[in-house]
């Protein structure tokens, strides 16, 4: 329990955490460039502790603790970009500045240990303590707490560390001459604060893989082109659905939607303006969903909307009114003024009927929309409509 042995292993756990957020550099997760850069910020700093008495105290003092700082302050920057923020406070900059006059103040001008303690731990509080406040209030709601919930509590618990580090010092309740005595309360002290580092780091980790995650679980249940629900998603949004609906006893209808012609405007304007359409398309459908609704693409220009306490004669009036806009807006393309294009839907509709599967609602809204499409296109037809003849 030496202290340049606490610093030794802290230091090769600092190489080990720059391997690891380094490799996930090629994910370009924004702040984990500055989450590497404070890890190897921190590596010299420590170097410059272990080596006091070796070398000058500009290096082994002013240096080091002006590098620890700044590798806490990289280390929030990386935080705050995780989160979208941009743009370091000025108050940090100004902090980092603040350490490094009072240390050398206190080193040559005024020689005095207990306050530099204090200054540099009331900064590191400062630091560690809007740290969790950051994490805590952008958390993202629809993601697992724990990893948000690992940074802030550690750096919390670091907050706590150093304010009681410089405030024992600061009071005057202990002094000591140099930081790497080896009385117990020194070491304790030490071993709390470099804890943090690998800790913080683990976090980073945490979170710049709770970020893929999240990635992958959005490339998997939206679709690229649309911004609807993959094929995927939407049926198993509509599966919880009916099973939430057959519970309460709540009507819920299912929409079958398919594009007209939509091969002749892929033939006549190309491909491109095509996948515009589809893009105006769902951007006109969502519009007009409520919370709620469930809207998903179910293959090239066929969609789905399942509507939550509504029975099919609401959801014909909602397709109808759909129908108007669209065709009183019809969708330009490209910049001349002339240039619109007309295009229509066609839907099936049809309300879950109790104890069916998905499966047998989907075939009837199907056949409602083959009946659709059958009688002329551009109409919503209802299954019990389509049953009847
Ligand atoms: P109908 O009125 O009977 O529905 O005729 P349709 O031409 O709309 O139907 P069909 O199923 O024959 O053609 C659908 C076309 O949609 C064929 C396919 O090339 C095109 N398509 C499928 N996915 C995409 C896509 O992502 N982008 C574009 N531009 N076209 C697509
Ligand atoms: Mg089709
Ligand atoms: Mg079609």
């Amino acid at each position: 329990m030496n202290p340049v042995n606490i610093l030794g292993v802290t230091v090769l756990s600092g190489v080990m955490s720059m391997a690891v957020l380094g490799s996930l550099l090629r994910a370009e997760i924004p702040g984990v460039g500055c989450w590497v850069v404070a890890n190897a910020l921190s590596i010299v700093a420590l170097i410059c502790f272990a080596s006091q008495g070796h070398v000058s105290a500009l290096l082994s003092v002013l240096v080091a603790n002006v590098l620890l700082a700044a590798t806490a302050l990289t280390g929030l920057e990386g935080f705050r970009r995780f989160f979208g923020r941009s743009g370091l406070p000025v108050t940090g900059l100004v902090g980092l500045a603040a350490v490094g006059a009072g240390i050398a103040y206190w080193q040559w001008v005024m020689p005095d240990f207990n306050a530099r303690v204090a200054l540099v731990s009331a900064f590191h509080a400062a630091i560690n303590a809007t740290l969790a406040v950051i994490v805590l209030r952008e958390r993202p709601p629809d993601r697992a707490k724990y990893s948000y919930y690992f940074v802030a509590v550690t750096a919390s618990l670091v907050a706590v560390g150093h304010a009681v580090r410089g405030m024992t010092y600061g009071l005057g309740l202990l002094s000591q001459a140099r930081l790497l005595e080896s009385s117990a309360v020194n070491i304790a002290f030490l071993a709390l604060g470099i804890l943090a580092l690998p800790t913080l780091s683990i976090g980073m980790v945490m979170l710049a893989h709770d970020r893929m995650a999240e990635r992958l679980r959005k490339l998997a249940s939206i679709d690229d082109l649309t911004g609807a629900f993959t094929r995927r998603e939407f049926l198993a949004r509509a599966d919880a659905l009916l099973r939430s609906a057959a519970r309460t006893g709540t009507p819920v209808t299912l929409a079958a939607i398919d594009i007209d012609h939509f091969k002749s405007i892929n033939d006549q304007h190309g491909h491109a303006a095509g996948d515009k359409v589809l893009m105006h398309f769902a951007s006109m459908v969502m519009e007009d969903v409520r919370t709620g609704d469930v809207f998903g693409r179910l293959g090239g220009e066929e969609f789905g909307v399942m509507c939550p306490a509504t029975r099919a004669g609401e959801a014909v009036v909602l397709l109808n009114r759909l129908r108007d806009r669209l065709a009183a807006s019809g969708y330009r393309l490209g910049s001349s003024p002339g240039g619109v294009l007309h295009y229509t839907f066609s839907v099936g509709v049809d309300q879950f009927r109790a104890d069916e599967p998905l499966s047998a609602l989907m075939a009837r809204a199907d056949a409602a929309l083959y009946r659709a499409k059958a009688s002329g296109r551009n109409r919503v037809v209802e299954a019990v409509q389509a049953e009847g003849g």
